[in-house]
């Protein structure tokens, strides 16, 4: 766990959150802001601060990606987008990686 990390202190229960799917390695949860119908924020448990640093340890990276897939099957997902921000250039404000999955109304092409 990484010091003064927002998303360690949810996956460790100590600040809380809606969750709604967990795996061995991450948990998904509701965005405190949410931009779509659905927008989940899936997380590793291992702390990571943004998609390049985890895309070292590939097992995590996967692992990542398979928590994607796990919440989306459970809801019946087909259509969906991810989102990896990275830097704060781009809007990052969280620096442990997140995947933003959004639903539930139609998304332009390119994102604004
Ligand atoms: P970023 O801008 O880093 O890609 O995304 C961070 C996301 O975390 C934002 O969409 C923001 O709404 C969400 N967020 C910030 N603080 C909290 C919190 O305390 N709880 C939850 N569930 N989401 C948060
Ligand atoms: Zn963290």
């Amino acid at each position: 766990m990484a010091d003064d990390c927002l998303f360690c202190k949810i996956v460790a229960g100590d600040v809380p959150s809606t969750k709604v799917y967990e795996d061995e390695h991450t948990i998904a949860f509701q965005d405190i802001n949410p931009q779509a119908p659905t927008h989940v924020l899936v997380v590793p448990r291992e702390h990571h601060t943004d998609v390049a640093d985890v895309a070292r340890d590939p097992h995590t990276a996967a692992a990542l990606l398979a928590g994607v897939r796990g919440f989306a099957a459970q809801q019946g997902l087909t259509d969906f987008r991810t989102v990896f921000n990275t830097g704060a250039g781009v809007g990052q404000t969280v620096f442990h990686v997140h995947a933003h999955v959004l639903a539930g109304r139609p998304f332009g092409w390119p994102p604004g």
